[in-house]
């Protein structure tokens, strides 16, 4: 079998054995069970790298989007490399400063931020609110002024560009909730900038996950930076332009642009209109995580079936929610590589929940039998953060990988996890 696999070099066969970095993800399963996370940390830090390469000279301000994967030794990864993050709720603020984050280098992103969030981020002292609405823009000043304190903030602006993803993360069209529209940008900069609770800083925009070509990000950023010399001819100076995330990355056969590459051509576009003072900000987080992490699952059964064969493994929607929720495609490979004459079953791999869209791979090919472990590539962004306990299922341990080093970052719930905290009615 010669596969290449989404996550390498962090990921690879050797002498037939699946490896993250220098040890076996056999080893490890053996040691923590399964299902288990378990993430690349060169991984993580080579995406890291082609960011800062394509910022390289620049005054630059990289925050990593952290609903992608927001375990703590996770975030310590990026911290340490200088990373700020983007916040959507002031849960994830807190695991900021858990890591040891910091918060000045915190930018809040979300529609929904109720007063109470923006009181703490407020008090905490992060770098900058990204408002979504004009409603929001008055409640934070009202806010701020109560607080006796400025909020340093920034508008979102909703371009109304096609990312060209799956509808569900496609986010900078007319239809979505997020945003500001294009065309009530300059008013509302113009009002934002009379309220003396607040403090314009910067503009942002972010239109969509997931996105593997280049021309929604090009056109994006023509209309950004129509309006950037707009608000500067209206009188109002902006300190940083946050051109978001969405960068995909290789689940299958996509071929996104690489970071560096890209931010070579977008940078030639605020060059040529003089705009390099500002600070240049982006928000990603998938393709930081995403490649870097592999979820290890066991293969409980062979379900041979007249109409469908079925993999039945013991990961299910609870741990890897994207299939289900996007129709997500995962890379599913054996912990030790099979022979080319090994017998196959082309079958769905499927987890036990009780719901039939609790599937995880659909029609492989796979010669696999009860009792082994398969990995399920690419799953380092938005799986473990999105679990849940759903059918009462404890969630997976995590791993954190550093050369020939292992870090149990997160040990396996324990049932009495599940129930914490709930009481018997009377
Ligand atoms: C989710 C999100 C991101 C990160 O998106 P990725 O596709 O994971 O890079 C960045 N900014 C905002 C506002 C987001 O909501």
């Amino acid at each position: 079998m010669n596969t290449t696999l989404p996550g390498a070099p962090a990921f690879h066969y050797q002498d037939g054995q699946l490896m993250v970095e220098q040890l076996r993800l056999s080893d490890l399963a053996r040691e923590h069970g399964t299902p288990l996370f378990v993430y690349s940390k060169a991984s993580m830090l080579a995406a890291l790298a082609a960011y800062q390469a394509g910022f390289a000279g620049r005054k630059s301000q990289i925050c990593y989007a952290m609903k992608a994967n927001s375990s703590l030794a996770v975030l310590q990864v990026f911290a340490r490399a200088g990373c700020g993050f983007d916040i959507v709720s002031i849960g994830e603020l807190a695991r900021v400063q858990a890591a040891g984050g910091d918060v000045a280098k915190v930018i809040f992103s979300g529609v929904g931020k109720t007063r109470a969030e923006m009181r703490s981020a407020l008090h905490a002292g992060i770098g900058c609110f990204n408002v979504e609405s004009e409603a929001e823009i008055d409640v934070l000043n009202e806010v701020a002024l109560q607080e006796g304190l400025r909020a340093p903030i920034s508008i979102r602006v909703n371009p109304n560009v096609d990312p060209k993803t799956h509808p569900y993360i496609s986010t900078g069209l007319k239809g979505n909730k997020f945003g500001i529209a294009h065309e009530r940008t300059l008013a509302t900069y113009q009002r934002a900038a009379q309220l003396p609770g607040l403090k314009v800083v910067g503009i942002d925009c972010h239109i969509g996950s997931q996105i593997t070509e280049e021309a929604p990000y090009l056109d994006a950023l023509d209309r950004m930076l129509d309006l950037v010399e707009a608000i500067a001819a209206s009188g109002i100076a902006l300190e940083h332009i946050d051109f978001g995330g969405g960068l995909g990355i290789q689940y299958q056969a996509e071929e996104p642009p690489r970071a560096d590459a890209l931010w070579a051509k977008l940078l030639q576009k605020i060059d040529a209109r003089g705009l390099q003072n500002h600070t240049l900000m982006i928000e990603p987080g998938r393709s930081l995580v995403g490649n870097a992490g592999v979820c290890l699952t066991e293969v409980l059964f062979m379900k041979p079936g007249e109409q469908k064969n079925f993999c039945i493994v013991d990961a299910a929607m609870n741990d890897l929610p994207r299939p289900a929720m996007y129709q997500a495609f995962h890379g599913i490979v054996p912990l030790v590589q099979t022979t080319d004459s090994a017998p196959r079953l082309l079958c769905d791999v499927v987890g036990p929940v009780c719901e039939s869209g609790d599937w995880i791979g659909k029609d492989r090919n796979l010669a696999a039998r009860a009792g082994d472990v398969l990995a399920v590539m690419s799953a380092g962004a938005y799986c473990m953060s999105m679990s849940s306990n759903y059918n009462s299922r404890p969630r997976p341990a995590e791993v954190l990988v550093d050369g020939a080093s292992a870090t149990l970052i997160r040990p396996r719930e324990q049932i009495s996890d599940l129930f914490r905290g709930e009481t018997l009615a009377a």
